[in-house]
């Protein structure tokens, strides 16, 4: 994306016919506590977490399916695309409400849609409303002696609607998969209000597989109004151990040899050395400050595999040169390290106003080449970029820490994030591991896949959505680029 194809906010735009029209349609359907227009409003909805901004018409909070139904129909009547909103935790910019063709794109938050519906312990199974956060479910799981294994870092606020639109991972991808391994069906609505049930709650399948089409679908698709997911027994016990290394290649190294013994760990974190001292400074999760990386690894199932694993973990990282290995003696050892990791963003907001925060993957074999690029892309633009990297599965999330103020840091901090994806295409990588592709890494998928395979997805796209109103400019490459999105650079505005 083009800095300089930057549109202003136009805080004082006044509402076309169409608008109005479409706006007074609403306000009959969702009241005033239901629909948000002032420049506050759609200041605060400009963008996700990530740093791509845009002005939307206005914001829609429906309470049901049926008030949802009416709005999606209000937008087709008025030919208004609308822009699926939860969190708004998403780093890609998916929810930022570009439109199409200069027309402002409604922001539907699904936020109030936010019930557990039925929690199924015989099939082990939860059925969910799109906006229900996350952890609440996992803390509603956990009382009945189950779990929900997708553990973003952000799933304290994310909600499983936006964790099956962006295919979301975290902690344990490793060992469990990523969320389309955990939804068993997902309820669309489409742009005309009607509600598809994409089901593959019984594991034989008798028919295409539009399920897992939709999940990761970043709100193109249409709205997810319902999810069923998978619950899984809380494991009987786990294994959690820590190893600080003196370089980052014999941490990388380790990561190798950990994923090719016969104790595969269910996660394995690497953290860099900034990220060791932002951390320790913040959460006193008990780090070694003198480390150049930590692997957090840990095992879960019977106590017996939990132990042997985590003797082989140890065994490993003694081999590769580990200057301290602990291992957790009870829970709240084991909380205090995964507090250090999950503390990651607090803790850099004591030490930097802004951080941009980049998702690539790359083979594990090349792990250690790409950490070397990444402090070197650092260097080079006279930025402080921390690495915290999901290791087992390759996942990389350096964070770039800076201040928006500062002249000219924006251009830095994105030629500092095109650069790290097109490092890791070069290794074999991808541009995104769990972040999704949204308008930020849009532009990059002529360089994944052929001009052949994303007309093919774009054949599909428009066979589940045909109004083209959902969502419209995100995800696959188009020729109508992304002139209505901005960086940004108006402290004022975010
Ligand atoms: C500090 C931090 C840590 C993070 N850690 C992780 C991590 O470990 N793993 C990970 O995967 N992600 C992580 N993320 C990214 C983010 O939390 C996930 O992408 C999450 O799934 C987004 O959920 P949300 O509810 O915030 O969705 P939003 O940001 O509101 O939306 C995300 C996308 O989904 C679409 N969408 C939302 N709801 C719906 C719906 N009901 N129907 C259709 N489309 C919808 C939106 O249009 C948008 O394209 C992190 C983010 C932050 C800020």
């Amino acid at each position: 994306m083009d800095p300089a194809a930057a549109t202003r906010p136009r805080r004082d735009t006044v509402p076309t016919p169409t608008e109005q029209a479409l706006l007074a349609d609403l306000g009959r359907t969702l009241g005033e506590d239901g629909l948000r227009t002032s420049a506050l409003s759609r200041a605060t909805y400009r963008r996700d977490a990530s740093f791509l901004n845009a002005d939307p018409l206005a914001i829609a909070l429906p309470r049901s399916r049926e008030e949802l139904a009416a709005v999606l129909t209000a937008c087709r009547d008025h030919g208004v695309p609308f822009t699926p909103r939860a969190a708004g935790t998403g780093l890609a910019g998916g929810a930022t409400p570009t439109g199409v063709g200069g027309v402002r794109p409604l922001v539907i938050s699904v936020a109030r849609m936010d019930r557990l519906l039925a929690l199924d312990v015989a099939n082990r199974r939860a059925h969910v409303e799109p906006g229900l956060v996350n952890a609440r479910l996992g803390r509603a799981a956990a009382a009945e002696g189950l779990r929900f294994a997708p553990d973003p870092a952000s799933q304290i606020a994310a909600t499983l609607g936006g964790n099956v639109a962006t295919n979301a991972g975290g902690i344990h991808v490793l060992t469990y998969g990523v969320m389309s391994q955990h939804v068993l069906a997902v309820e669309l609505m489409d742009a005309d209000g009607e509600v598809h049930l994409l089901d593959g709650r019984l594991p034989e399948q008798d028919a295409l597989d539009l399920r897992g089409v939709s999940v990761g679908g970043e709100g193109t698709l249409g709205i997810v109004v319902g999810a069923w997911l998978r619950l899984l027994p809380a494991p009987p016990a786990v294994g959690t151990l820590l190893a600080g290394f003196a370089t980052l290649d014999a941490a990388a190294a380790t990561v190798g040899a950990l994923v090719t013994s016969d104790r595969l760990p269910d996660a394995v974190e690497l953290m860099d050395a900034r990220a060791i001292a932002l951390v320790e400074g913040y959460a006193q999760a008990g780090y070694p400050t003198d480390a150049a990386a930590v692997l957090l690894l840990e095992y879960e199932g019977l106590a017996a595999g939990v132990s042997a694993g985590v003797d082989t973990a140890a065994r490993l990282a003694d081999q590769h040169g580990a200057t301290e290995v602990v291992r957790a003696a009870d829970a709240d050892q084991r909380a205090r390290i995964w507090k250090g990791r999950k503390a990651v963003a607090g803790a850099i907001a004591k030490q930097a106003p802004d951080f941009f925060l980049q998702d690539v993957v790359v083979p594990r074999s090349r792990l250690g080449e790409m950490l070397d690029a990444v402090v070197a892309i650092g260097e080079r633009e006279g930025l402080i970029i921390l690495n915290v990297v999901h290791a087992g599965d390759g996942n990389l999330h350096p964070f770039v820490l800076f201040d928006r103020r500062e002249e000219g840091v924006l251009d830095r901090v994105f030629a500092a994030g095109h650069d790290i994806v097109t490092t890791a295409l070069s290794l074999d990588g991808t541009v995104t591991g769990e972040h999704g592709v949204g308008i930020e890494k849009r532009d990059f998928l002529s360089q994944v896949y052929t001009a052949d395979d994303l007309a093919l997805q774009q054949a599909v796209r428009s066979a589940m959505e045909p109004s083209g109103l959902a969502n419209p400019d995100k995800v696959l490459p188009t020729t109508v680029g992304c002139q209505e999105a901005q960086m940004v650079p108006e402290g004022a505005w975010v």
